[in-house]
């Protein structure tokens, strides 16, 4: 078990992987198809979500091989934390790179896996997979899902 409150003390490089690992909420924002406009550069994500995401579950079912079934899934590492701004602004990592704290949502803080579901803010029952979706179709399939 990481140590309790782990993250207001280390920082993101100093982390070990079990603690790493722990600071994921498990909210799935990351794993949704996003759509760039090429002038502003801007991102809009999508109600649709990678073939590998398990929708009941909320996670990843290949998330061992994730890197080589799909290259565009990139690893979060404590330098894409800092400088990555297609994560979410929920996401833990960010808001530890950020310098902000995290949300009472999140499990580390409630001891409950599901606050996360509860609380609205992951993906689970609200995304189709991409396996359904054609590409073309992606536009309509925009969704503000943050604020
Ligand atoms: S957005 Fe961040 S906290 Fe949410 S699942 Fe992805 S890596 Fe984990
Ligand atoms: S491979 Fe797994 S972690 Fe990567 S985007 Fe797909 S579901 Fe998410």
């Amino acid at each position: 078990m990481p140590t309790q409150r782990f993250w207001e003390h280390k920082a993101l490089d100093d982390m070990n992987e079990e603690e790493w690992e722990a600071l994921c909420d498990g909210c799935g924002r990351c794993c949704l198809l996003k759509l760039e406009d090429i002038d502003t550069d801007k991102l809009f994500y999508t109600n649709v979500v990678c073939e590998y995401h398990d929708n009941r579950h909320c996670c990843c079912t290949q998330y061992s091989d994730r890197s080589l079934l799909v290259p565009d899934c990139i690893k979060v590492t404590p330098e894409v934390a800092r400088t990555q701004t297609w994560l979410p602004d929920s996401c833990a990592y960010r808001l530890l790179a950020e310098g902000k704290p995290l949300f009472d949502w999140h499990p580390l803080l409630s001891g409950d896996p599901d606050s996360v579901h509860d609380a609205g803010i992951s993906i689970r029952d609200r995304v189709i997979s991409e396996e359904f979706v054609h590409s073309d179709e992606l536009p309509e399939h925009l969704v503000h899902w943050f604020d």
